[in-house]
């Protein structure tokens, strides 16, 4: 046995590699990611290929190992190649990601060190962490007041104090946290197989689907769904919702839950945040606010006054991945009463006795589905220190401003557009001469699918990345900027593109 023992040791020692041979394999990840790095403004931001990365797969998983050589060259040819780059500033489509490079580093130093981040006993320091940039985002968004500078950063108010009454998690992303918000909603009213049917849910079509999936995910789908109208500007209607819950209430319904987004993905709609949080104040509602996309303007002059009541929200949904610029995998869940979230997600579990005792701070696997995860925080904590805040701010007025010069310029070149744009997405299509002769109805067709045609030649070209959207059955272009890298030089890029592919497709 001895013998079996020393000869696997001597083979599974080669999950270790040597100093030597850690530098071998880290100067060419390095020097492939420099590469990259050094030329991301020449990269496109979306390449069509035929394959779509389909040779991957013909270097199947074996006994054996590969080259660090022939790694990269899969990876290069099968997985950064095809479809989008949302590294570029050229990518304006959906809501844009980012990756930020010291967030890479955090995840290097998470990983290599891999410090229990679930639990404040395994690792105190890694759930200080989490916390303090937990409240960092509760008081940003408005849900505490400041630390009082006198207190260090210490105690029951400070950044990283003892149990704090919000809580909050960090995800991979939105969608686990506005699930988590939904969860926690449906338990703080108390939402089970005796009134669900009765149960009423308000939000508006333009709520993002990860909201609906996450009310079917959580058990609510036979809840009464009301889908509030919309203004103009498709942000939510409050006296129709006003209307619309007196009336369920009369009915003898179970009003528990309003969901409101705070930049919506769609076309960026801000819902009157302010107003709904007082009618949800008054009528007893939970207040949810989807801000994954629209959240992070508040560091933002402009964007605090339009995300104004946001702090009246019960839980928040807030996306690093996006308004950070973090590469992907990091959503955050707020909620403003911290036990709210522990009755939902607390746990106990005989093996983990030895956890219980002398925990300063609550524990992530405490308030969220997750044990053992990712240690997320560094991802965030070492940008935000290595860099501070202020090109954070930068980074996303230049975004907004970025937004209405766009929506400027491209009326300019004879585009119709939606209104000046809430936050940073604007919708746009161009309106082509018709061909004649116009049957009734063509009209509509003719310009739907003309502006699918310029979407996809701007796709084709692939410097600059878009994509489209349906609003009131008419094919409209979306320009989301969010991306880091996202600079007046992308955008008049855009426009540029725009204009010749307008050309060439009108003259055919
Ligand atoms: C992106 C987005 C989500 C989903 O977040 P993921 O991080 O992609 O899971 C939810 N809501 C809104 C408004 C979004 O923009």
């Amino acid at each position: 046995m001895i013998k079996r023992i020393k000869e696997l040791e001597r083979i599974s020692r080669l999950l270790e590699p040597t100093s030597a041979e850690r530098k071998e394999v880290r100067k060419k990840v390095i020097s492939y990611s420099e590469d990259f790095l050094k030329n991301i403004e020449k990269i496109k931001a979306y390449n069509v290929t035929p394959d779509k990365g389909i040779a991957l797969l013909e270097s199947p998983i074996t006994e054996t190992p590969i080259s660090t050589d022939k790694a990269i060259e899969l990876l290069q040819k099968n997985v950064d190649f095809p479809g989008l780059n949302p590294a570029s500033g050229g990518h304006l489509a959906y809501i844009p990601g980012g990756g930020i490079y010291y967030s890479a580093l955090g995840d290097y130093m998470a990983d290599i060190f891999n410090r229990y981040a679930g639990v404040f006993y395994a690792s105190p320091g890694a759930v200080r962490m989490e916390n303090m940039l937990i409240k960092w985002m509760a008081e940003i968004v408005g849900f505490t007041s400041p630390p009082d500078p006198l207190s260090h950063g210490r105690g029951e108010r400070g950044q990283g104090g003892v149990r704090g009454e919000v809580a909050g998690n960090l995800t991979s992303g939105g969608s686990l946290a506005n699930l988590m918000g939904i969860v926690t909603a449906r338990d703080a009213k108390n939402i089970s197989s005796a009134n669900i049917t009765k149960s009423v849910i308000y939000l508006t079509k333009q709520v993002h689907h990860s909201v609906s999936k996450a009310i079917r995910i959580a058990g609510l789908k036979e809840c009464v769904i009301r889908y509030v109208p919309m203004d103009a500007q498709s942000k939510m209607n409050v006296e129709e919702l006003q209307k619309i819950v007196l009336l369920d209430k009369k009915n003898k319904l179970n009003p528990f839950l309003v969901i409101a987004s705070a930049g919506t993905t769609d076309v960026g709609a801000v819902d009157p945040l302010e107003d709904i949080g007082k009618l949800a104040k008054k009528n007893d509602l939970w207040y949810h606010i989807d801000a994954a996309y629209g959240g992070f303007f508040v560091l933002t002059e402009e964007g605090k006054k339009k995300l104004k009541g946001i702090e009246l929200a019960d839980s928040l949904v807030i996306d690093p991945h996006k308004g950070l610029f973090l590469p992907y995998g990091l959503g955050v869940i707020l909620v403003k009463n911290a036990e709210k979230l522990r009755e939902s997600h607390f746990y106990q579990a005989q093996y983990l006795q030895d956890a219980i005792d002398g925990a300063d701070e609550d524990s992530p696997a405490d308030l969220s589905p997750e044990l053992t995860k990712h240690f997320r925080g560094l991802r965030l904590w070492l940008p935000l220190k290595l860099m501070g805040l202020k090109p954070f701010r930068a980074c996303l007025e230049e975004k907004l401003l970025l937004a209405k010069y766009f929506h400027n310029e491209v009326q300019k070149l004879g585009f119709e557009t939606g209104e000046e744009p809430q936050l940073s997405v604007v919708t746009y299509r161009w309106i082509p001469s018709q061909p004649r002769p116009l049957s009734p109805g063509r009209g509509e067709e003719y310009t739907n699918a003309f502006n699918k045609k310029l979407m996809e030649a701007v796709i084709a070209d692939g410097r600059i990345f878009i994509s489209s959207t349906m609003i009131d059955n008419k094919f409209t272009l979306r320009f989301a900027c969010l991306a880091f890298r996202t600079h007046l030089k992308q955008v008049d890029l855009l426009l540029k593109i725009l204009r010749e592919k307008v050309k060439e497709l009108e003259r055919k």
